[in-house]
C-alpha cells in the first residue's frame, strides 16, 4: 500500500480509500460502503457491509430493508487497514454523518456528505471537523442562496395553514420524506396550537416512525381516514413532491399547496412548481454557510462534489485554497428540487 499518494480517489463505482479498501456513498455494488447519510443518491442498495452512524440506523435500515450494517457512535474511532476513521455530525437529517479519514502519510480528510449549519431539534447539529483535505458538496453554492431564519419561515407556514383551514381549503405542503418533513413537524411544535390536523402521507409517516424508535420527539400525526370532512378541510397534509398528486390526496379536494425547499429562493421555481406559497427552508448549507464550515475545517484543500461547482471552485482558489473536484452521481434528487 507504500504506493498510495491520494487518500480518497474516484472511482467508477464512487470515492474509493484504498488504504482501508472502502468505498463511500459508493453509487455502484462494492463490498464496502461507509454511507454518510440515508438520502437515496447517497445510500443505494446492493452493497455487500455498510458502515454508517448509530443515529441512522433506523431511518437506513427503513430505506435499504434488512442490510448487513455496522453503526458508529458520533466520534468513536475504528481501525480499517491503514486509516483511522470516526464519524461526525452533520446536522443534514437524522444520522447524517462527516466522515473523517485519518492516514499517518496522507493527512486528514473529512468527505461531509451534505451537511446544513442551521441546528434544530430533528437531528444532531453540525459539528466543524479539522482536517487536511474536506471534500464538500455545493447544492446552493451560488450568492443568490441565502436562508432566511427559518423560525420565521416556519411562522409563514403557520398562518398560511391557518388562513387555509379559516377558508375550508386543506394545506398541502410538499417536503421531502426523509429529513425536510420530520423537521417541519418538529418545529411545528404542539398539536394544541396547530389550526387542524396534521395528516402525513405513507412514505413520510414510516419515516416518522424511524425518528420516533431513534428517540426525536415527533408530535402525533393524524391518519386520513380517522377525519371527519370537516377535519379534513383544517388538515395539513405532508407529501414528498413525487406524490403530490397520488391518492392520499384525492381526500383533501381543492387543497392549497406549498413547497418548503431551498429553491424556493429563486421566485420562478415557484411559478413552475405551480404552488401558491414557496417556504424556504432547506436541509443543506447556503452559500455563506458552505463558505464557513470550509473555513472552519481548516483545510488547505477543497474537493467538491456536488451542485455548483465551477462558482465554488473560483470561489476557493480566491482564498488561495487548493480546489478541485470529484465527479459524482450525487445530486440527483436535489437537482429535481426534492432533497433540499
Ligand atoms: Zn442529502
Ligand atoms: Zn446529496
Amino acid at each position: 500500500m507504500t504506493d498510495i499518494d491520494e487518500l480518497v480517489v474516484r472511482r467508477p463505482e464512487g470515492l474509493y480509500c484504498a488504504a482501508g479498501d472502502f468505498f463511500i456513498d459508493p453509487w455502484r455494488p462494492v463490498d464496502r460502503a461507509v454511507i454518510t447519510h440515508a438520502h437515496a443518491d447517497h445510500a443505494r442498495g446492493g452493497h455487500a457491509h455498510y458502515l454508517a452512524s448509530a443515529e441512522s440506523h433506523a431511518v437506513l435500515l427503513e430505506r435499504l430493508g434488512d442490510v448487513s450494517l455496522q453503526t458508529l457512535r458520533w466520534h468513536e474511532r475504528l481501525r480499517i487497514g491503514e486509516v483511522e476513521l470516526s464519524l461526525h455530525p452533520a446536522g443534514h437529517v437524522l444520522g447524517a454523518a462527516q466522515i473523517r479519514i485519518g492516514h499517518p502519510r496522507l493527512g486528514t480528510w473529512v468527505i461531509s456528505g451534505d451537511y446544513r449549519l442551521e441546528a434544530d431539534a430533528s437531528c444532531t447539529p453540525f459539528e466543524p471537523v479539522r482536517c487536511d483535505v474536506f471534500v464538500t458538496e455545493s447544492t446552493f453554492g451560488l450568492p443568490v442562496y441565502r436562508w432566511p431564519d427559518a423560525s420565521a419561515e416556519i411562522e409563514r407556514l403557520r398562518h398560511w395553514w391557518a388562513q387555509n383551514a379559516l377558508a375550508g381549503h386543506p394545506s398541502r405542503l410538499h417536503a421531502y420524506s426523509l429529513g425536510k418533513a420530520q423537521r417541519i413537524l418538529a418545529a411545528l411544535g404542539p398539536p394544541s396550537g396547530w389550526p387542524g390536523p396534521v395528516v402525513c402521507h405513507p412514505a413520510v409517516e414510516r419515516l416518522n416512525t424511524a425518528y420516533r424508535a431513534t428517540g426525536v420527539a415527533l408530535p402525533e400525526t393524524a391518519a386520513a381516514a380517522a377525519l371527519s370532512p370537516a377535519d379534513r378541510r383544517q388538515a395539513l397534509l405532508i407529501v414528498p413532491p413525487s406524490a403530490a398528486e397520488g391518492p392520499v390526496s384525492r381526500g383533501f379536494r381543492s387543497a392549497r399547496d406549498a413547497v418548503a425547499s431551498g429553491w424556493m429562493r429563486i421566485r420562478g421555481m415557484r411559478r413552475r412548481r405551480g404552488v401558491d406559497r414557496g417556504f424556504i427552508i432547506s436541509d443543506h448549507a447556503d452559500w455563506p454557510g458552505l463558505q464557513t464550515a470550509i473555513r472552519a475545517s481548516g483545510a488547505s484543500r477543497v474537493i467538491v462534489t456536488h451542485g455548483y461547482e465551477a462558482v465554488m471552485i473560483r470561489w476557493l482558489s480566491e482564498q488561495g485554497l487548493q480546489a478541485g473536484r470529484f465527479e459524482t452521481s450525487f445530486g440527483e434528487a436535489e437537482a429535481a428540487g426534492a432533497d433540499s
